[in-house]
């Protein structure tokens, strides 16, 4: 089969490779109709995340068609449309009873690997390195899908693929952010980052009651979306100073909850940025989370800091002290998609939401290589690319 193959830094091809196969009854083999390519792969593409291997498929988001089921999975059928979650999880551990998917303690074969860097070991995650299980991605013309069973949902008839594409990560992902922040009638929102999931974030933190979003980015095309189609007030920090734009308008207080939707890659402006680009580019700190600490001193006493960015290892120069001074709340986490799917499909029915509206690129998967590099420089006012092999 066609698939979308990590080769270094900043080197996706796309390579025949072998078709996967049943290794357990639980699995499940899909045949790719939609995949799309997450912010959160650029991090891989851009070689933050260490234990990637040359040869490994990428790809967490992506749906399709039932082709073969192992024996234990009576939930579904040869020829069913399904939608697959990031996370893989087992269903039965503590964490799966728990709802708490994405911290599946069964799904990752590479614990061990995971336990070293982090302490305990999180679920296996599709197409996202040998710390999260090594599991080969869904960029690609097929996939094997573990624990079928518990994962997929089956798509109703009438829905197209761009509709519900996005319940495999960022939808539920924007909407988890959100649910994070506690929000009551009057709630006033900020959100760092208009990618994909800043904007499902924005719109998320709108259902769930929040009176005003404010989002800020610096891409026009990004601050666009973020006004026309989700509503939010836009602040585009090359532009102004944002903590003092967001106490001006919240009365000096600051926002009740802040979201990072940025995450590990942050571009920095200033002191801070460039000590954060030298210190990440010579390896002393894997991450750069400039959103992150914007958002931590912006937030009002007692808000939540809600963090859905990806972030991979030690932060360093996180104001810690506002914390715990300023009794804030930090709520973050690999999104639990299984506990999110039904019902936020159920407001894709209702028409609630329209998870399409992000898409600014259709491509082949043939053409992976290019779309990795016009999403990776924001060429061509892309946000968000959905691939069909
Ligand atoms: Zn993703
Ligand atoms: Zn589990």
């Amino acid at each position: 089969m066609r698939a979308a193959v990590w080769h270094g830094k900043r080197d996706v091809r796309v390579d025949n490779v072998p078709d996967p196969e049943i290794l357990n009854p639980r699995d499940a083999i899909v045949k790719i109709t939609s995949t799309a390519i997450c912010g959160s792969d650029l991090h891989l593409y851009n070689g933050f995340v260490p234990t990637m291997e040359k040869g490994d498929i990428l790809g967490h988001e992506f749906m399709g068609e039932i082709v073969e089921l192992g024996s234990g999975v009576t939930n579904l059928k040869v020829g069913d449309r399904v939608v697959v979650p990031f996370p893989i999880a087992c269903g039965n551990c503590f964490f799966c009873n728990e709802k708490l998917y994405s911290v599946c303690e069964n799904s990752n074969p590479n614990a061990a690997m995971a336990e070293k860097m982090w302490g305990h070991s999180p679920a296996g995650i599709f197409g996202y390195s040998h710390l999260t299980g090594g599991y080969a991605g869904g960029q690609a013309e097929y996939v094997r899908v573990p624990y079928a069973d518990v994962g997929p949902i089956k798509v109703p008839d009438g829905l197209t693929d761009d509709q519900v594409l996005f319940l495999s990560d960022i939808l539920p992902t924007g909407y988890m952010a959100a649910e994070a922040c506690d929000i009551k009638p009057g709630s006033v929102v900020a959100v760092w980052g208009c990618g994909p999931v800043g904007q499902f974030a924005i719109q998320s933190a709108y259902l769930l009651g929040a009176e005003r979003v404010i989002a800020i980015d610096r891409f026009p095309e990004r601050l666009r979306m973020a006004r026309e189609v989700s509503k939010a007030i836009t602040l585009d920090y090359e532009e102004v100073d944002i903590s003092a734009a967001l106490k001006e308008m919240t009365g000096g207080r600051g926002p009740d909850a802040c979201i990072d939707a940025v995450g590990m890659e942050a571009h920095g402006m200033g002191m801070m940025g460039a000590y954060d680009r030298v210190k990440q580019a010579m390896m002393n700190e894997t991450d750069r989370p400039v959103a992150l600490r914007q958002a931590l001193m912006s937030c009002r006493n007692g808000g939540v800091v809600s963090i859905p960015g990806v972030y991979g290892g030690f932060l360093d120069k996180v104001p810690f002290g506002t914390v715990m001074n300023r009794s804030l709340t930090i709520r973050t986490g690999q999104t639990h998609v299984q506990r999110y799917m039904r019902p936020l499909l159920e407001r894709i029915q209702k028409g609630e939401i329209d998870p399409a509206v992000i898409i600014t690129h259709h491509m082949s998967l043939e053409d992976a290589p290019h779309g990795y590099d016009i999403f990776c420089n924001k060429a061509d006012e892309c946000i968000k690319i959905v691939m069909k092999p």
